[in-house]
């Protein structure tokens, strides 16, 4: 999964929140039609029952009428122009009678030509693209009056598809061959490929790719370790898959082995630091195996992708695409891997079917990684993630609407795809997981919990089959250990129940005292207590300050641990940011460097938001951001365009780059995914 959204980059944009009012305006008067507007000699119908079946209101599609069964791609990916172009070839599944179209979503896809297959044969099939909404691209819709059982869809993406990013070689380790990649997750596969992009639909997938000869193509399918490069690969993928899952990379990646089921995929100068970073890779598949059953993708590999992608990592099936700034050299950040290759039971395996149930990915996914680091590396240390990532979320859920505040957000509340997935989903869903695991004890909650995880298997379901599912597999086999009252409350209601576990960490405690300490005589913890301290108790000595330090106090935290120029973007993205706000200019050179070096969004939103609070500041953000810009991804660009621009739309008093900051700004935006394990204790604290 992509990393959680920060509270400064969930508010929807005007356009995409008028956009949405308006698509779930359509759903409520056509709900309340039903009520009002009922002849009065017909006899009322009864009320139908709660529908099982989720709507997807980032979809077009119909797959009540017609789903894709296979889907098999033909494309030729050219570097110079930036595009992929070529047939997308559909199997169908027609599902309702009187059904004679198949609409797909598009986002800037020029269409050519479609077809149907008849006999041996294929005819032209008539096809209209509808004018482009903001959020949801174009509707394309094809007349099938045969409902033929094969449509090809002959297209070519735009330079400038969201799903995509298209990297220069100079934006590349090795500075030799360009690079691409894409990010489909939430609604970007269909500015690749023509599709019905909701996860309620699920297929298999082939696909023939052709580019230059000297670049390696790998898809989220069975990639071949000991292909042969030669510009011309062929994928399949048997296992059936909602569509934000599809991906694609080319660049110049070689293979490293971790194990006979694993390896990394890299350019050739990272590929041995990251084998070496990652090697607990096939410990954390077999761990997950023990608690929730087999791996059923066969191979796991990991793709390290160039500093701009934009999230922590995506947890593409077969491939996880990660990004290299968890490659510290002390395994201090690999709790990203466990969190990835845990979606390979929550998310790829069992999907929700809209992103209103992102709890049912994200959070189920974050409890089951803090399942595979406790079984890994410790409960002591497995705690720590449960403490940082918790008081990221009590501090920031405050601030958020109501209405997503709640683990599964009902219907008519207007929902952002790119940012469906915040904080809630993440940590507040592991939560309510962690409830039901104290309540029921684990030798009830993880059979159960592996239990699900075969009865859905390559299912997509919203929250209420998971509700049903179980309350007769867990709260009635268990009377009175949770009440209706507490799951209404944990799933639809908002802030954090007052019975939620509460986990305590000494070891961030001594943390909490040193810093006290600190603060009160200006005297330094002893390295005798720093010095074995990990990633996690860094951050969170660093997030237990104010909004703002002297100067001077900065200035020997700095001398004492080299927090400036860290290349700890963990430490960097709290660092910076509070350097920033308090004036503590040593720091803004490396902070500028940070945020035109690193793309990935939860790293540097917090640093440039930081900086927009000030004119000085505001001008140096635009100054890097115009740098940056060539090397970031569309959704990086757009998260930092929209930070830069709500910060002109708002000015803060226009002063010294030491004034005070507005109260509630960058500060808490700093998320708890911190994934993260511990160091190497005698590395230290900042590298
Ligand atoms: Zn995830």
């Amino acid at each position: 999964m992509p990393d959680r959204t920060t509270r400064a980059s969930r508010p929807l944009s005007a356009a995409r929140s008028f956009a949405l009012v308006l698509l779930t305006g359509v759903i409520a008067v056509a709900g309340c039609a039903r009520e009002s507007g009922e002849p009065t000699a017909a006899p009322r119908p009864a009320p139908e029952p709660a529908a099982m079946v989720d709507a997807d209101e980032h979809s077009f599609a119909q797959p009540g009428k017609v789903a894709i069964d296979d889907l098999a791609l033909d494309l030729a990916l050219d570097f110079d122009a930036r595009t992929l172009a070529g047939t997308a070839t559909y199997t169908l599944q027609w599902k309702d009678d009187a059904a004679t179209r198949l609409v797909l979503d598009t986002r800037e896809l020029t269409v050519e030509r479609v077809e149907g297959q008849a006999g041996d044969a294929w005819q032209p099939l008539e096809f209209s693209l509808a004018e482009a909404d903001p959020v949801l691209g174009r509707k394309l819709v094809i007349e099938t009056p045969q409902r033929n059982a094969k449509v090809r869809v002959t297209y070519r993406t735009a330079p400038g598809a969201s799903g995509l990013q298209w990297l220069t070689p100079e934006m590349t380790e090795g500075k030799q061959l360009p690079f691409m990649f894409s990010q489909s997750q939430q609604i970007h596969a269909r500015s690749w490929v023509p599709l019905q992009d909701t996860p309620q639909v699920r297929y298999t997938y082939s696909a023939r790719v052709r580019t230059r000869p000297d670049v390696m193509v790998l898809m989220s399918a069975d990639n071949d370790p000991q292909a042969a490069r030669d510009g011309d690969y062929a994928f399949s993928m048997p296992q059936r898959i909602p569509s934000y899952l599809m991906a694609i990379a080319a660049g110049d990646l070689v293979f490293k082995p971790i194990s006979a089921r694993s390896g990394v995929w890299a350019e050739p100068s990272m590929v041995d630091r990251a084998v070496a970073e990652f090697a607990d890779t096939e410990k954390m598949i077999a761990a997950t195996e023990a608690l929730y059953g087999p791996y059923r993708w066969e191979r796991y590999d990991l793709l390290v992708l160039p500093p701009s992608f934009p999230f922590g990592g995506m947890e593409n099936p077969r491939l996880s695409f990660i990004t290299p700034t968890v490659i510290v050299g002390d395994k201090s950040l690999v709790s990203l891997i466990a969190h990835e290759l845990a979606h390979s039971w929550s998310g790829n395996l069992v999907t929700f079917s809209s992103a209103r149930h992102g709890w049912l990915n994200e959070g189920m996914t974050s409890y089951v990684e803090n399942r595979i680091v406790e079984s890994l590396y410790g409960e002591e240390f497995s705690d720590m993630e449960w403490v940082i990532a918790r008081d990221a979320l009590k501090r920031d859920i405050v601030d958020m609407p109501e209405a997503t505040q709640a683990l599964a957000i009902r219907p008519g509340t207007p929902v952002d795809a790119d940012d469906a997935l915040s904080q809630v989903s993440y940590d507040k869903g592991a939560w309510f997981l962690q409830f039901l695991e104290e309540r029921f004890g684990r030798e009830v909650f993880d059979p159960f919990l592996r239990g699900y995880f075969d009865h859905f298997a390559f299912q997509s379901i919203p929250t209420e089959t998971f509700l049903a599912y179980a309350k007769e597999h867990l709260f009635d086999p268990n009377p009175g250990k949770v009440t209706d009252a507490e799951i209404e409350q944990w799933i639809y209601g908002a802030g954090i129940p007052a019975d939620a576990p509460q986990v305590l960490s000494p070891r961030l405690g001594i943390v909490d005292s040193a810093r006290l300490g600190w603060r009160g005589s200006k005297q330094l913890p002893p390295t005798s207590i720093t010095g074995p301290w990990t990633t996690q108790e860094w951050l969170h000595f660093l997030e237990g300050m104010p909004e703002t330090l002297p100067v001077e106090d900065l200035a020997q935290l700095d001398t004492a641990y080299a927090f400036t120029g860290t290349a700890n973007g963990e430490i960097a993205m709290r660092w910076y940011p509070l350097a920033i706000r308090s004036g503590y200019t040593p720091a803004m050179e490396a902070a500028a460097a940070f945020i035109e070096r690193i793309g990935r969004r939860k790293l540097i939103i917090p640093v440039y938001e930081a900086l927009v609070t000030t004119e000085p500041g505001l001008a140096l953000a635009r100054a890097s951001f115009e740098r940056a810009r060539p090397g970031y991804h569309p959704i990086t660009t757009a998260s930092v365009e929209k930070v830069i621009a709500e910060a002109k739309s708002a000015p803060a008093p226009a002063t010294a780059p030491d004034a005070e900051p507005a109260p509630g700004d960058a500060a808490d935006s700093a998320t708890g995914d911190a994934p993260t394990m511990p160091t190497d204790p005698a590395s230290p604290p900042a590298g």
